[in-house]
């Protein structure tokens, strides 16, 4: 056989045309597009799914039976907690699992689950005007939520924290926040705090924590200020640039938002959440999410059963 260098060139430029179709159609390799955001599929874990539940004394329950799925409220930007990957949609993170887990106990299987993005001012209204079944993200149980809406949990214990870019100097805790500017999502309880006992503080809000974030990167504020558990996840994505810093000043108890009057609900979610800190899926659900920023699993703090009022 005689030697041509054609076929070869042939071969490799259909491999090459290949490799580019292939890149195209996964979305890769084109310029400014992100890598895809959280955990493959195979890598979580999977509930199982509650058979002939019914829980007829939930006016929430009954009318997510009759539509033929839940509509759980979550958060989209907040890293291993509930975070959207803009191609696919597909939602991510603990709190998104802790939504699953829910979804499961009460008889719908979680791939049939509607996610929407709501931002920390808005969720009360979402639970009051019936947009949304439950809701799970960073939500911190207190008494001035308990007027407007019920909640199920808690399912993990959170602590204000604030994050900052990694060369400040001045900044080590609440203490030092006098005449810095600071920023927190409207309607969160971190924003509260700092504006009742750090009055001092420039304080700034934006709807989102990813814009609080962006504007610390771009030096429009000094610090961002919410839950060790959300800074930690942004300071583990860009760790050249981000660092937590000080010990976490408060306690925020993470609850599943549920419309007040919905007590049957409530306490439903409860014994659901009670059941999946024992059969080990609570920690499996951690250990693939909010484990990733670096923190190993706690205990999960008791949950508190509160009679209806
Ligand atoms: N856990 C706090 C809250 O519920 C801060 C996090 C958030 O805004 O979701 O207000």
């Amino acid at each position: 056989m005689s030697y041509s260098p054609l076929p070869h060139l042939r071969r490799a430029l259909v491999a090459l045309l290949l490799t580019a179709l292939a890149l195209a159609a996964a979305g890769c390799g084109r310029e400014g597009s992100p890598p895809v955001k959280g955990p493959k599929s195979s890598e979580l874990p999977t509930y199982p799914v509650a058979r002939n539940f019914t829980l007829p004394a939930s006016p929430t329950w009954e009318r997510a039976r009759r539509r033929g799925h839940l509509i759980v409220g979550v958060k989209e930007d907040q890293p291993y907690l509930g975070e959207k990957d803009p191609a696919s949609g597909r939602y991510t993170g603990f709190d998104i699992e802790i939504a699953k887990m829910m979804s499961a106990a009460l008889g719908f299987p979680p791939a049939t689950l509607h996610f929407t993005t709501i931002s920390s001012a808005n969720r009360e209204t979402a639970l009051q005007n019936g947009q949304i079944d439950y809701y799970v993200g960073t939500y911190t149980i207190n008494g001035k939520r308990k007027k407007l809406v019920g909640f199920a949990g808690p399912y993990y214990l959170a602590g204000q924290s604030l994050l900052v870019r990694s060369h400040e100097k001045d900044i080590h805790g609440p203490g030092d926040l006098a005449g810095k500017r600071v920023s927190s999502a409207a309607g969160s309880t971190p924003a509260q705090r700092i504006q009742a006992q750090y009055p001092r503080t420039q304080l700034v809000t934006y709807d989102t924590y990813s814009a609080c974030v962006d504007n610390l990167l771009t030096y429009q504020v000094d610090a961002v200020t919410t839950d060790d558990a959300i800074l930690l996840g942004y300071a583990a994505k860009v760790p050249d640039e981000l660092k937590v810093v000080g010990k976490p000043f408060s306690r925020e108890p993470y609850g599943i938002g549920v419309p007040r009057a919905d007590n049957a609900l409530r306490l439903a979610l409860d014994d659901a959440l009670a059941a999946d800190e024992k059969n080990g899926s609570w920690k499996k659900a951690y250990d693939v999410t909010l484990g990733l920023s670096g923190v190993p699993a706690p205990q999960p703090p008791p949950i508190d059963r509160y009679p209806a009022s």
